[in-house]
């Protein structure tokens, strides 16, 4: 594991399972991550993930994966495999405790058969709109529907006949009998089952009809022995009804809900459906794409499991939602890959350099550092000649103050090479776009410093021409301009603050040679610019392709600093 990951911090959670491991209520913990196999996962399932399996982890317990799948019409295998990919990816694993709740489709229509039975279920006919207009509202009480009296041998008759497909869609549905004048409104006779004429990916055409959330998390959770139930506060208002169901139909055991805050992230959208509205609209190339905040895209953008995890520990858990800054996200990766990350030179936006003292054939393999922040790292050679690459934006014909960087008549070091002063400079004729930037240098300088002490102020990069490679570059903003996407005024979409700059792709980049042989996937530190990974998409170029995971710019830090003074 990275150097860079916390002990468990303790939380509220925590406490509870302490307490109950004290008090005996329980021998050992188990937890489980539920999610509905509907869309990719995001960056809030992995809080959710890293919580669970975090726990199961701490005490020796287990974390069941279970997939939610009763809703036959959204749900896809794609996305069951890729969840399963993205939790072992976050470094997690399930042994054998994997779960579908459609396996306890028998269970708990025998379930719903046993509370029918005691008078505690009862089959509805009013239409969908009916059963919302009888449910009142927070101030008012709703209304019994005219079929809470039916007999129970009734009842028992048509939710059989519901089983065995004789209505359509809408005409029936089966509902808890427990308070219609309840404050909580989800204790209001809730809906457990309706009628659905939909194939299910794992039972078929078996069901004409299927359970609700709030029915089957419950007595899954029960079934498999689940003691902490761990899920975000929006359910907290479904916990009586949890508990309600469990007491009734009696299971073996009754697991405890416990809700905590959702992750919310700034400039951050974490809705699978929002999400995939993105990816029809084309805004982005897929779930995958390095700018999603889905664990795929962060995966192939070059964010490590361990920085995810890292990330999941230092924002903690807590009871109350609160809006997490995306710039902590980015410091657990920036933190990680200054400790292990080889450096290199890369020229995004080259301009090229002429040396005009510099012997005409002359080549030199120049000693660099890998990784100055981990000298074990080694040194690798960089090759210089008489033309080299630098960045266009390092030269400025009319410097303002403070910028140090090469100008006409101004000395600069090459980093691991030499001072070199400019010349002169020679522009397109028609455009007055710089073609070529003659410079001197000074053999004396060479490894990048001086005998006689004199001293530079700034530090270049740089790419021989002859033997830099070529590259693409993808650097990228955050998806949206509005960091707290919960604040669009009510006239307006989230599609209308998505940010039209948020890729931005340099296909004219110049690397050094010694990245020839880099993997999809593999991380570096491009001196200067930031972070940058292998795109899987290099496989079928001719040339390598770079995702920046982040620039080197800690605006994570300084908020840190601003906080402690
Ligand atoms: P979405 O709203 O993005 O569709 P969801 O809550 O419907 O997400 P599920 O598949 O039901 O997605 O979620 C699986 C688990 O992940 C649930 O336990 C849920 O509470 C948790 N989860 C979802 N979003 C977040 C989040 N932003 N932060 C923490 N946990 C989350
Ligand atoms: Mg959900």
């Amino acid at each position: 594991m990275a150097s860079t990951e916390s002990k468990p911090v303790t939380n509220f959670i925590r406490n509870i399972i302490d307490k109950d491991l004290q008090s005996g209520k329980h021998d050992i913990v188990v937890t489980r991550f539920p999610p509905e196999p509907n869309g990719y996962l995001h960056i809030g399932h992995a809080k959710s993930i890293c919580l669970n399996f975090g726990i199961a982890r701490d005490y020796n317990g287990r974390c069941h994966l279970r997939f939610d799948d009763t809703n036959p019409a959204k749900e896809e295998i794609e996305y069951i495999e890729s969840i399963k990919k993205d939790v072992r990816w976050l470094g997690f694993d399930w042994g054998d405790h994997l779960y579908f709740a459609s396996d306890y489709f028998d269970r708990l229509y025998e379930y719903a058969v046993k509370l029918i039975k005691k008078d505690k279920a009862y089959v509805c006919s009013l239409s969908t709109e009916e059963i919302r207009a009888y449910r009142g509202t927070l101030t008012e009480p709703g209304k019994e529907s005219p079929y809470r009296k039916r007999s129970i041998d009734e009842n028992l008759d048509l939710f059989e006949k519901m089983k065995n497909g004789e209505f359509k869609e809408g005409e029936h549905v089966l509902r808890a009998k427990i308070d219609m004048a309840s404050p909580n409104l989800n204790m209001r006779d809730p809906v457990l089952y309706r009628i659905l004429h939909v194939e299910h990916h794992r039972t078929g055409d078996t069901w004409n009809l299927y359970p609700l959330y709030d029915f089957t998390h419950c007595i899954s959770d029960a079934l498999e022995g689940i003691t902490h139930s761990i899920c975000t506060l929006e359910f907290e208002d479904h916990r009586p009804l949890y508990d309600w169901v469990l007491d009734q139909v009696e299971t073996p055991c009754h697991p405890q809900q416990i809700e905590f805050a959702r992750l919310n992230l700034s400039y951050t959208l974490m809705s699978k459906r929002k999400l995939a509205e993105l990816i029809r609209k084309k805004i982005v190339s897929g779930w995958d794409d390095p700018r999603m905040p889905t664990i795929t895209g962060i995966r192939r953008r070059g964010y490590t499991p361990s920085s995810i995890r890292t990330f999941a520990d230092r924002i903690g858990v807590a009871k109350r939602d609160s809006m997490v800054d995306i710039a902590l996200l980015e410091h657990c990766i920036r933190e990680e890959l200054n400790q292990n990350a080889l450096r290199f030179m890369a020229v995004l936006d080259p301009v090229k350099v002429v040396i005009t003292n510099y012997p005409e054939d002359q080549e030199e393999d120049l000693d660099a550092i890998n990784n100055p922040e981990d000298l074990s790292q080694g040194k690798r050679k960089v090759p210089f000649g008489k033309e080299i690459y630098i960045e266009r934006n390092d030269f400025r014909e009319d410097p303002p103050k403070k910028f140090y960087r090469l100008s006409p008549g101004r000395e600069v070091r090459l980093r691991y090479a030499y001072f070199i002063t400019c010349s002169n400079v020679i522009k397109d004729e028609n455009t007055g776009e710089i073609k070529e930037i003659h410079c001197t240098y000074d053999p004396e300088t060479k490894g990048g410093d001086a005998p006689d002490g004199r001293k530079v102020k700034g530090t270049l990069h740089w790419v021989s021409v002859k033997r830099g490679l070529p590259a693409t570059v993808r650097l990228y903003d955050h998806l949206f301009t509005i960091a707290d996407l919960s604040e669009i005024p009510k006239d307006k979409d989230y599609m209308d603050f998505v940010n039209p700059n948020s890729l931005t792709e340099l296909t004219k980049c110049c690397i050094e040679p010694g990245l020839k042989n880099a993997h999809v996937g593999d991380r570096f530190q491009f001196e200067r610019q930031g972070y940058f990974s292998v795109d899987p998409d290099s496989e079928e170029s001719d040339h390598l392709i770079f995702n920046r995971i982040v620039s080197l710019r800690d605006t994570w830090a300084k908020i840190e600093k601003n906080m402690k003074k």
